[in-house]
């Protein structure tokens, strides 16, 4: 007998019929002799309108209190699914965060799990129920419910799937895997049979919203065989293991984007040895999360230094800087939003050098300026206009030819 994590995602418990849908396929998997962790999320768009509830009472609600509200989503999904498959004949237990025991540090709106007690949940397993837990939400050791950020119901199930050393964790979502671009805006995306860790993990924090990022290092730390599959169609989906095979085995595996991003300017700040990490510990504190750092020495005793941003931190970075201009000295703050991120992933970029040149080639001759950039072993990233995002991943999409099966094989 195994144990399978299986996690539901908000458009697959969308609607009554869906959670039905949801409960066969548990029902499927525990009738091949497996005992069932379930993990699942808010039904469709709810934790989006529980925001927007408490954005008509004040634009600044309390951190605290909006856990509160976004986890009593999953709370509904988990007592429906579980009533669901009761009418079915099948014993069934739901559970909150903390009922299951997540632990998670004491963060408001992004908290990380540090540990998983896992009595209950065998308890139940081993008195042959499904378990049914509430994705997304955890508790402190102080007792209040916190959440894991948008997204992270994935986390949830890959750290239970850990926690629990289960055979198996199934992503079911309303895409059939992972693709080589968001299907959504690149008709021509193809699935992938198989990702490794890494290249999940690159895509995944480079904005390819089908995987929490936090769920693939777990996945990847504790060696959870992880699946992203559809929760309406029966094919098989998009393996992440540590090894990939040699079908898929080119230099650019996928493509990930995101759009919001703004482009920050220190103009002239004094040359000294702390400037840099003065004003980025100052931003740090403040919760600011700054991307691509460019530093470009302008005399022998100035320097321009542009960053990236999330453009929702604008106003609170352009505050923190100014609130701080005589103590880390520079002339003036320039700042360029409507801006987007693009990045290509692959892990054959290790051996192949030029790829990021390829890369600027294809975006110059599509008339894409070029306004960031940052590298790592396994990924460029371009900032570019937002306007241009989706040419310049339909553009790049084409030249790697990713929309083939086997092309640039290394
Ligand atoms: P769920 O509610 O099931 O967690 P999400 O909306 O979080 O679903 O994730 C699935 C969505 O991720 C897809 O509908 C798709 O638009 C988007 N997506 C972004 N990048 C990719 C990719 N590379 N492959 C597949 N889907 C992707
Ligand atoms: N319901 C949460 C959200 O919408 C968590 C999740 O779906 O994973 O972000
Ligand atoms: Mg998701």
């Amino acid at each position: 007998m195994g144990l399978i994590v299986q996690k539901f995602g908000g458009t697959s418990v969308g609607s009554i019929e869906r959670i039905q849908n949801v409960a066969n396929r548990v029902i499927q998997e525990a009738q091949r002799g497996n005992q069932v962790v379930v993990v699942v999320s808010a039904m469709g768009k709810s934790t989006d309108e529980l925001v927007n509830l408490a954005t008509q009472l004040t634009n600044t609600p309390s951190k605290r209190e909006m856990d509160m509200l976004l986890t009593t989503g999953e709370q509904v999904s988990i007592a429906l699914l579980s009533i669901a498959l009761q009418a079915k004949g099948y014993d069934a237990v739901s559970l909150t965060g903390w009922q299951a025991g997540i632990k998670t540090e004491a963060i408001h709106g992004n908290a990380r799990i540090v540990e998983i007690e896992t009595d209950t949940l065998h308890s139940y397993l081993n008195n042959g129920k499904i378990v049914i837990v509430a994705g997304f939400q955890g508790i402190t050791s102080e007792f209040n419910i916190t959440t894991l950020g948008r997204g992270g119901s994935d986390t949830t199930a890959v750290a239970l799937a850990a926690a629990l050393r289960a055979d198996k964790c199934d992503i079911y979502t309303d895409v059939t895997g992972v693709f080589t671009t968001d299907p959504r805006y690149v008709k021509s995306a193809r699935k992938l049979q198989s990702v490794s860790y890494d290249e999940m993990l690159e895509l995944a924090n480079l904005g390819a919203g089908v995987l929490h990022p936090r769920a693939v290092e777990f996945a990847k730390n504790y060696a959870v065989p992880l699946e992203v599959r559809s929760s309406l169609e029966l094919e098989t989906g998009t393996r992440i293991e540590e090894e990939v095979s040699m079908e898929n085995n080119l230099i650019v595996r996928g493509i990930a984007f995101e759009d919001g991003v703004t482009r920050v300017t220190i103009v002239g700040l004094k040359n000294g040895l702390h400037s840099l990490s003065t004003i980025f510990t100052t931003l740090a504190n403040h919760g600011i999360n700054v991307d691509i750092i460019i530093q470009s020495m302008t005399s022998q005793d100035e320097t321009n230094i542009s960053f990236s941003i999330h453009t929702t931190d604008l106003d609170e970075t352009l505050t923190v800087l100014q609130s701080n201009q005589e103590k880390l000295g520079f002339h003036s703050i320039q700042s360029e939003s409507s801006l987007a991120k693009v990045s290509i992933v692959g892990s054959g970029m290790i051996s192949n050098p030029g790829v990021a040149a390829e890369m600027f080639e294809v975006l110059a001759n599509n008339e894409i300026q070029v306004k960031m950039v940052s590298t790592s072993e396994i990924k460029v990233s371009t900032v570019v206009e937002e306007r241009f995002m989706v040419k310049a991943v339909e553009a790049l999409h084409e030249a790697f030819k990713l929309d083939e099966l086997v092309t640039h094989s290394v």
